[in-house]
């Protein structure tokens, strides 16, 4: 398995079918990011772009996707960041490490979703 060293940032309106490895599709109208795992197993990787899960930063030229993308589901677990196109591999985590981390990213998204319904009906209240 050869590793990706690099992506390519590809804009796309609909994820294709087939995918290349080392490219990047990113649908903005769909708000996901789909890439094949750096690691070169091949598997599919999506990673929603929502305020509680990925946030991508596209400079003019690069891409960056914040946080780093665990692919815990797989059997190769690769761990890593993508900034400004570069791959930058990170430590695998423990079973203890990505349980805490699926945790805590229940609380947030619970959190996040408590306050905006909240703030949507408050809105939506004071409108005539
Ligand atoms: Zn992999």
């Amino acid at each position: 398995m050869k590793r990706v060293a690099e992506v390519r940032p590809v804009f796309v309106h609909h994820i294709p079918e087939s995918l290349v490895a080392g490219d990047l599709y990113i649908s903005v109208e769909h708000g996901t990011v789909v890439h094949l795992c750096c690691c070169g197993c091949r598997k599919e990787v999506v990673t929603p772009l929502s305020p509680t899960d990925w946030r991508l930063i596209f400079d003019g030229e690069t891409v960056s996707l914040e946080p780093s993308i665990g692919n815990w589901a797989y059997p190769c677990r690769s761990h890593y960041w993508i900034t400004r196109n570069r791959i930058c591999w990170a430590a695998q985590w423990s079973q203890d490490e990505i349980d805490a981390a699926r945790a805590l990213d229940r609380s947030v998204k619970t959190r996040f979703y408590k306050r905006r319904d909240r703030g949507s009906k408050k809105s939506r209240s004071t409108k005539p």
